[in-house]
C-alpha cells in the first residue's frame, strides 16, 4: 500500500496494520498519520518530515479484513497447508460424515510435522475497497507474493496466540 492508499484506508475507518496486527496506523487529533506498536505504545510517524516518504516498506502495510473471515496457519512456518484431527459422526439425513469434537492436535504439511494452529483475519495488501492493489504489476504474481509475506509474518504473529487454546 502506498501513502495515498494508507491515508485513504485510515480515513475510511479501515484498520491498517504494518507487518503484523501489533502495529496500527492511525490519525491523531492534529491530522498526523502515526504508526503505534500496541503492546508498548511506541509510536513513530507514518512518513518522514516531508510527508513524501513512508518510514517503512510500503509492501508491509495491509488492511485487516475480519469481515472476510479467517485463515488458519501453521504456528511454526505460517503455511495454510494444515490439517486438524477430529471425530466425525454419520448424518443419515444428509448422507455425509460431519465433523464433531475437533481435537487440538494439528499437522502441517509444509513442516511435515505436528504444529500449533493460529487464526488470522484475512489481510488485504491492496488497501481499502475501490483502491488498486499496489502489489500488482510487479515481478511476481500478487497471490504468490502475498502468500510469501504471510509466511514471513507468521512467526511474529505466533506470539499473539490464536487457535483453540
Ligand atoms: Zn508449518
Amino acid at each position: 500500500m502506498n501513502i495515498a492508499e494508507i491515508n485513504a484506508a485510515v480515513d475510511a475507518g479501515k484498520t491498517v496494520h504494518l507487518a503484523n496486527e501489533g502495529y496500527l496506523v492511525h490519525k491523531d487529533d492534529l491530522g498526523q498519520y502515526l504508526i503505534t506498536f500496541a503492546p508498548n505504545g511506541s509510536t513513530i510517524g507514518l512518513t518522514d518530515r516531508s510527508g513524501g516518504q513512508l518510514n517503512r516498506d510500503e509492501a508491509d502495510f495491509f488492511v485487516s479484513r475480519p469481515d472476510l473471515g479467517l485463515t488458519i496457519h501453521c504456528g511454526t512456518c505460517g503455511s495454510e497447508d494444515v490439517m486438524r484431527e477430529g471425530w466425525a459422526t454419520w448424518n443419515a439425513e444428509l448422507q455425509v460424515w460431519e465433523s464433531a469434537d475437533m481435537q487440538d492436535h494439528a499437522w502441517c504439511n509444509a513442516c511435515v510435522g505436528e504444529t500449533k494452529l493460529m487464526e488470522r483475519a484475512i489481510r488485504d495488501y491492496g488497501g481499502a475497497e475501490g483502491l488498486s492493489g499496489s502489489r500488482c504489476g510487479q515481478t511476481e504474481p500478487c497471490a504468490v507474493s502475498v502468500k510469501r509475506r504471510e509466511a514471513r509474518g507468521a512467526t511474529e504473529d505466533a506470539r499473539s496466540g490464536g487457535g483453540s487454546g
